[in-house]
Formats: structure tokens, C-alpha cells, sequence
């Protein structure tokens, strides 16, 4: 893996309350893989509830940015990032906009954990699958995903096709569903995220799916890489098979994030 340039931007602290680890083990085990750049994006506070086990607190924020500034400072050796990951909840838009904007952040990820209020991505409301026609949910699911591109407010959405994590698939074919939200994203011309948890995971497989990834090729969508790391061991897991799905699917580049703006960065390095 040393001859490509590989990032991992979605690491998780333990101020969202799920997470485990120093920071610096995190760094570590990014310089032991040869990573080039690490990018720290912890859930950013919900508006819409307050669950200490699912996020850090509003005042927590300028302690993390002040942190991974710190974490900067340390390791020289490494390129850190300042990300955040952001839920999209419609409800509360305005304001996660005009709190998100206070803050240096170098790229904020877009994440769909809820549908319409459920938060079917936590395991404690499981039960709220009964309740959908499994191709209805991932209409509704790819729907959301692309009012969030459309806001203008994310630079990535996080683990595109999450709706999966359980395991719930349809039967249908999904390939039309994909088409109309990737449209919008192109149009958004955001990127989107290449994210190895969903092998952790009953999925079982990186998120987004490879028909998916497919598509967003054919559209012209860019592409980072993470894995979601919520331990200093999950830092850059899996990321052999991620990139062999890049080339499968004749992605050449990633793209990083500065200051919110997008780079493209060839992934092999010559
Ligand atoms: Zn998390
Ligand atoms: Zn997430």
C-alpha cells in the first residue's frame, strides 16, 4: 500500500460518547499503515435530540477543534485534518448551518442516520424495520441522501448507502434509485465517501455498494476514503479492498480537503 496516497478521513474520538482511545494511538497506527493524511471528523452535537451516547455536546466542539489543533502541532510527520460529521435532519438545518460555520473545519461530512425521525442505523430501534416495505425505505433513504447534497452545507456525504448496515435489502433492482439521488449529487458537485465500517457490519460489504460507485464514476463524482474508526485499531481497515474497488471501478483520484476546499489527488503514486 506504500506506492498510493492514502488518507483516512473519518476517525471518531471519544468525545461522541461511542468512541475508544487516545488520539495519539490513532495517529500512531496511522503512521505505522504509511497513511499520508488523517482527518479527525467526530459527530458533530444533534439538534434535534440530545443523547450523550450518540454525539459530544454543543460546548464540547471548541475543546475537539482545539485538540486535533494540539494533535497538529505534535505530529508534524502527518498531514490532520479538522472534519466533522454532520447529521442532516431538515427540522434543523438553519441552525446546524450557522453553528457549522463558526468553526475552521477543513471538510463537514453529510450523514443520513435518520428517516423521517427514525434513527435506523442504531441497533435500539431495530424494530422500526417491520414498519417499511424494505424497497420503500431505501427510495425514501436515497431521496434524503440527495436533499442533503443539495443543501450546499456538506462537502461529503458520509457512508452513501448506510440504509443497508442490517442488512435489509431489497429485491429490486436499485440500479434507477441510485441514477436519480447520484444526479443530484453530481449536480451538487459534493463528493462522496468510499467507507470500509459496512464490513464491520451485518452489510458486510464497503459502503456504497459497487453498482452504486459504479454510477457515481459514470457522473464525474469524486471520492474520499474512510473507515469510520470509532478505536485506533479500525484506522485504515480494510483499505486494501477499498482500493481495489477504486480501480475496478477507474477512479484515479481521491479528493482532499483543506479549509473546505477540494482537491484532486492521484491515488497511485508514480
Ligand atoms: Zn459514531
Ligand atoms: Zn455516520
Amino acid at each position: 500500500m506504500k506506492d498510493y496516497y492514502l488518507v483516512d478521513y473519518h476517525l471518531h474520538t471519544p468525545r461522541c460518547g461511542h468512541a475508544w482511545g487516545e488520539l495519539d494511538d490513532f495517529v500512531r497506527r496511522a503512521l505505522d499503515l504509511g497513511l499520508k493524511e488523517i482527518g479527525f471528523a467526530d459527530h458533530f452535537p444533534l439538534l434535534h435530540l440530545r443523547d450523550e451516547s450518540l454525539s459530544m455536546g454543543l460546548e464540547e466542539v471548541p475543546i475537539y477543534v482545539e485538540e486535533i489543533y494540539e494533535l497538529k502541532g505534535r505530529f508534524p510527520e502527518i498531514d490532520i485534518k479538522l472534519g466533522i460529521e454532520a447529521d442532516y435532519v431538515p427540522e434543523v438545518l438553519e441552525e446546524l448551518n450557522s453553528l457549522l460555520e463558526r468553526y475552521p473545519f477543513d471538510y463537514v461530512f453529510g450523514s443520513i442516520h435518520y428517516v423521517d425521525g427514525w434513527g435506523f442505523d442504531d441497533p435500539r430501534y431495530l424494530g422500526g424495520y417491520e414498519k417499511w416495505k424494505i424497497i420503500d425505505l431505501y427510495r425514501r433513504y436515497f431521496q434524503i441522501l440527495g436533499d442533503a447534497a443539495e443543501t450546499g452545507m456538506f462537502d461529503i456525504l458520509a457512508h452513501p448507502d448506510l440504509v443497508k448496515k442490517f442488512g435489509y435489502r431489497p429485491e429490486e433492482d436499485l440500479e434507477d434509485i441510485y441514477l436519480t439521488c447520484l444526479e443530484r449529487v453530481a449536480r451538487a458537485g459534493i463528493a462522496v465517501e468510499i467507507n470500509t465500517s459496512g464490513l464491520r457490519k451485518p452489510a458486510g460489504e464497503i459502503y456504497p455498494a459497487l453498482p452504486f460507485m459504479r454510477i457515481c464514476r459514470e457522473l464525474g463524482i469524486g471520492i474520499t476514503l474512510g473507515s469510520d474508526a470509532h478505536e485506533p485499531a479500525d484506522v485504515g481497515r480494510d483499505f486494501q479492498l477499498a482500493v481495489s474497488l477504486m480501480e475496478e471501478t477507474g477512479y484515479e483520484d481521491i479528493i482532499l480537503f483543506e479549509k473546505r476546499n477540494p482537491r484532486p489527488q492521484p491515488l497511485k503514486l508514480s
